[in-house]
């Protein structure tokens, strides 16, 4: 036993983060006991205040703070045009291009038989329900150039092209098998200008 249980404990929860190795964590629980009490409370108010609060937008299931997300909630925002993305982070990614100034749809993953998700265990239905009103002219798939990404983005070709809807997919230059999160924003906003139909 090197380290006294509460640290130890510590330790555990902090491994369990994404990214964070034994090292990191480490270093995070030993700055966690030498600040002060005050900023310790603040980060642990912080993390609970953001579950509290924040929610999927019912619309197009991008995290919210209020009853839409505020993309979905600008008037000012094209309501022809929808993005659909694999998670938030990829919403993050395609705002700080500024080159989008449409709606967005997060699936909450992509197509994988290897891992057992399929179609429906993604948000197609509704996406396809938010089509049915005849407002959407246009969906661009910016989804990840992987393997999945691409399989995911021809499958909504198929069901959404009988639907008379244009259906565009970002284009090359983005790197293969690569995450759009770690795109740069001149790569990726080049990307979705020449956006091309599939
Ligand atoms: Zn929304």
């Amino acid at each position: 036993m090197y380290y006294a249980p509460p640290i130890a404990r510590l330790l555990e929860e902090l491994e369990r983060l994404p990214g964070i190795g034994p090292k990191s964590a480490q270093r995070i629980a030993y700055h966690v006991l030498r600040a002060d009490d005050e900023s310790i409370s603040r980060l642990a108010e912080t993390l609970l205040e953001v579950k509290r609060v924040i929610h999927f937008c019912p619309r197009c299931f991008d995290f919210a703070e209020g009853q839409l997300c505020e993309t979905c909630a600008d008037p000012e925002r094209d309501a022809s045009i929808l993005c659909v993305v694999e998670e938030p982070r990829d919403v993050v990614a395609i705002e700080r291009t500024g080159e989008f100034h449409g709606l967005y749809h997060v699936l909450g993953g992509v197509i994988s038989p290897s891992d057992g998700i399929g179609p429906e265990q993604l948000r197609i239905r509704e996406l396809l329900g938010r089509i049915t009103d005849g407002s959407v002219v246009e969906v661009v798939v910016a989804t990840n150039t992987t393997v999945e990404g691409e399989t995911t983005a021809l499958y909504l070709a198929r069901m959404l092209k009988p639907l008379g809807i244009r259906v565009t997919r970002i284009a090359s230059g983005l790197p293969v098998g690569g995450d759009l999160e770690y795109a740069d924003e001149v790569t990726l906003g080049r990307a979705l200008e020449a956006r091309r139909e599939i």
